[in-house]
């Protein structure tokens, strides 16, 4: 009952005419798997250029972060508005951003209903580092994201929310998480503290995807699971052929 749904995070790679070229060579694949929801997202940079080679088609365009303010002193920084003129989604919180960039829960939840204020669909990045995943502390920090991230969002506007359970020691590692501990944080952590967020009708509605060292070739076993509704892509959207396959495997 939830379309799938795969997007690829290029983070700080690619020129405009590396963009470009990359697009042109994923697009035919992409169109065709019309059962998925697809989102690229590429640098700000060549948001202008791919926005207007994706019009026309399903294939969605996503920026990689955005600022609560509508304008200012700012410096360095997009806002809302700048972000929608050529995005229908923006990755927010994702875990480099909050390790290196001082995102915290706290300016999640600002940018979060920011994007919604403007339109745009948040997919909000939750998930633990390997110290807490050690010291098996996954369920309670990704209970904290998930609650803080998303605190006083109206269900309404929640359940078009997308979000991604990252363990931060699979992001490009080349170690994902077991399909079976992705399903079990995303079911029983993400997913019920959802349902405490916003009721289970609309938690039924919320895309929950998992990211970390999605392969083509493993991408079947985590899609395969019953609440994970597809992933976030990050080193395997920067090949077309590999993207395209991930994308398949969803359907
Ligand atoms: C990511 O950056 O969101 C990610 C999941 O990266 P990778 O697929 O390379 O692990």
């Amino acid at each position: 009952m939830r379309k799938p749904f795969v997007a690829g995070n290029w983070k700080m790679n690619k020129t405009v005419d590396q963009a470009t070229l990359l697009v042109a060579d994923m697009l035919p694949g992409l169109e065709a798997v019309k059962t998925v929801d697809r989102v690229v997202c590429p640098p700000f940079t060549s948001l202008m250029v791919i926005s207007g080679m994706l019009a026309g088609t399903e294939v969605g365009l996503g920026a990689q972060n955005l600022h609560w303010e509508e304008s200012g002193a700012f410096t360095g920084e997009l806002s809302p508005a700048m972000v929608k003129e050529f995005c229908q989604y923006v990755i927010i919180g994702h875990s480099e951003r909050r390790a290196y960039f001082g995102d915290t829960d706290e300016t999640v939840n600002k940018k979060v209903k920011a994007a919604i204020a403007i339109g745009l669909t948040p997919i909000v990045c939750v998930g633990e580092t390997l110290d807490e995943y050690e010291a098996g502390k996954t369920g309670d920090v990704v209970a904290r994201q998930v609650k803080n991230g998303l605190k006083e969002i109206e269900a309404k506007d929640a359940e078009k929310l997308v979000v991604a359970y990252e363990p931060i020691w699979a992001i490009g590692t080349g170690k994902a998480a077991s399909a079976e501990e992705a399903q079990d944080v995303i079911g029983n952590v993400v997913r019920k503290n959802l349902v405490v967020a916003f009721g289970d009708e609309v938690a039924q509605k919320i895309r929950i995807l998992y990211g970390g060292s999605v392969k083509a070739g493993n991408a079947a076993d985590f899609f395969g699971k019953p609440d994970i509704d597809g992933g976030l892509i990050g080193g395997a959207a920067l090949k077309a052929e590999d993207f395209v396959k991930i994308v398949e495997a969803a359907a």
